[in-house]
């Protein structure tokens, strides 16, 4: 493995070496408290730049600035108008394709080849989508039975949203987030996560180039206690929408009651991918591997449970291991890298917790566990493949969000989807089989909001995402998340 760090763009190198403000009402400014805090690169554990810490003064004013923005200048932009907004912030995001990808890489560590090939172009796909729908919210006229009257229905922005983002994939979270929103007609106060800071706020130099209203969208960026409470708590909050783990998204929902926040909830997950017999393993096994180790397993969809076939458990198994092994780790801005180091170091031993958890549980570690000297330079965990586990043990129970699988026979296909759906969790699965009635069989009888078969983790920015039980409330993406952003006004008319 290397750690020759390429040459970046000279538009990183600039923007790094300035200290990062909050965007309220249009302007750059330092937090209130004058704080800052530092972000690092998780491949070399070295400072990338200083952040401005947000905290409830900051979140007040630029709450006070999205309200005056929808009661304001907002209010007067046509449906069409925010759609070309829209198309002119993608378009802009793909002109810097090469520099957000950079920072993306350098700020989460993943690899350079996933920023580039997916994070930043799905954002911009799903930007365009998005500007597509602004000019097609529209209510129903609703044939009534009382006499003499004429109703309708409008949908309306629901007003000021505050949307709190994880780490994992900091810039397509805040694309999820914002597209829906700015389509509906809302104003946001975003929160990134303190990780990962930098693309949302290039992103928010972007949103200001492409003609957004001030106040339209501010940014405050700082930690979740500090930023992100007091914003969830807010009075003039209407909504909140929060991606992040089920013990956060929990305690939001305590704090938003308070003021009976609207909320949305994308959490956490235990997926399983399940591979039957007469799987073409061909493409199971790399779709399995992918299926946890993309991202690092920082993923709330990593298929992280594996049920295999008890007839084919053992091949399968040693198919993956080999493969697994192959798997290129290192600095994820080395254009042949297929796996970053962890986010950071709270994760890095979140992580290998778990791992000495299961070992003590009795599982057993069947991928040879590397010990590079390189490996050492930052947050880096190879990937991991446990056999011999059970159900009940905490690494099949708990989210990881590492590069760790638990894997486990199966023989009989109840049995199955008792033991598939005998978790809190209900984000995703994965089916592997070429018997259509049986994978349509499974995917009916799973509790979990997306079910794909024969492969895994595929995403488009027009199909629904989100949680059954545990792993949330509300579905983004699609047209289903417009309801999330909007509110129905039902309108009567006395035509008598
Ligand atoms: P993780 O544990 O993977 O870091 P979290 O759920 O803690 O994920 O974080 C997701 C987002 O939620 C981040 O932006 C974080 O700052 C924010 N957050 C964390 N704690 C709180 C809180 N008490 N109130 C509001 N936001 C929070």
């Amino acid at each position: 493995m290397q750690l020759a760090s390429p040459s970046l763009h000279p538009n990183v190198e600039k923007f790094l070496k300035e200290p990062k403000k909050l965007l309220i009402n249009g302007q750059w400014v330092e937090a209130a408290n004058g704080k800052t805090f530092a972000t690092v690169n998780p491949a070399t554990k070295e400072v990338l730049c200083h952040v401005a810490e947000g905290d409830a003064e900051d979140i007040d004013k630029a709450v006070k600035a999205a309200r005056a923005a929808l009661n304001g200048p907002w209010s007067k932009v046509s449906p069409s108008q925010r759609g070309q907004l829209l198309y002119r912030l993608a378009d802009l995001i793909e002109q810097n394709a090469e520099e957000l990808a950079q920072l993306e890489t350098l700020d989460n560590g993943k690899p350079i080849r996933e920023t580039s090939n997916a994070d930043v172009p799905l954002t911009v796909d799903h930007f365009r989508y998005y500007a597509g729908w602004a000019t097609k919210i529209y209510g129903q006229t609703i044939p009534v039975s009382v006499p003499n009257y004429f109703n309708y229905t409008k949908r309306e922005p629901v007003g000021v949203v505050g949307q709190i983002i994880p780490w994992n994939f900091p810039l397509l979270m805040a694309a999820w987030k914002l597209g829906a929103a700015l389509a509906c007609g809302n104003t946001v106060v975003l929160k990134p996560a303190e990780q990962t800071p930098l693309s949302a706020i290039r992103l928010g130099e972007l949103i200001m180039e492409a003609g957004f209203p001030e106040g339209v969208v501010n940014i405050v960026t700082g930690f979740g206690e500090m930023a992100g409470q007091p914003l969830v708590e807010h009075y003039d909050v209407d909504k909140i929408a929060f991606t992040g783990s089920t013990e956060i998204g929990r305690l939001i929902m305590q704090k938003a009651a308070g003021t009976l926040k609207k909320i949305s909830l994308e959490l956490g997950g235990k997926s399983p991918n399940i591979i039957l017999p007469d799987a073409d393993m061909s493409r199971a096994i790399p779709g399995a591997l992918s299926g946890i180790f993309f991202n690092q397993g920082q993923v709330c969809c990593a298929g992280s449970r594996l049920y295999v076939h008890k007839k084919v458990y053992d091949n399968v198994l040693s198919d993956m291991v080999s493969h697994a092994q192959k798997i290129k780790v290192g600095n994820g801005l080395l254009s042949d890298t297929e796996m970053g180091p962890l986010v950071s170091s709270e994760q890095f031993s979140r992580v290998t917790d778990y791992i000495d958890i299961g070992k003590k549980e009795g599982a057993q570690i069947i991928s040879a566990v590397r010990e590079e000297e390189a490996l050492e330079q930052g947050y880096f965990v190879t990937p991991t493949v446990f056999s011999e586990v059970t159900d009940d043990m905490t690494i099949a129970q708990e989210e990881i969000f590492g590069p760790v699988l638990a894997a486990m026979p199966f023989e009989d296909i109840d049995d199955l989807v008792e033991r598939a759906n005998r978790t809190t969790y209900g984000l995703a699965a994965g089916v592997w089989t070429q018997d259509v009635s049986k994978a349509h069989r499974i995917a009916d009888r799973i509790r979990a909001g997306t079910v794909w078969v024969n492969c895994y983790n595929v995403f488009d920015a027009a199909s629904p995402f989100g949680g059954y039980k545990q792993s949330g409330i509300g579905r983004e993406m699609g047209s289903y998340a417009l309801e999330l952003y909007t509110e129905v006004k039902s309108v009567w008319i006395n035509i008598r």
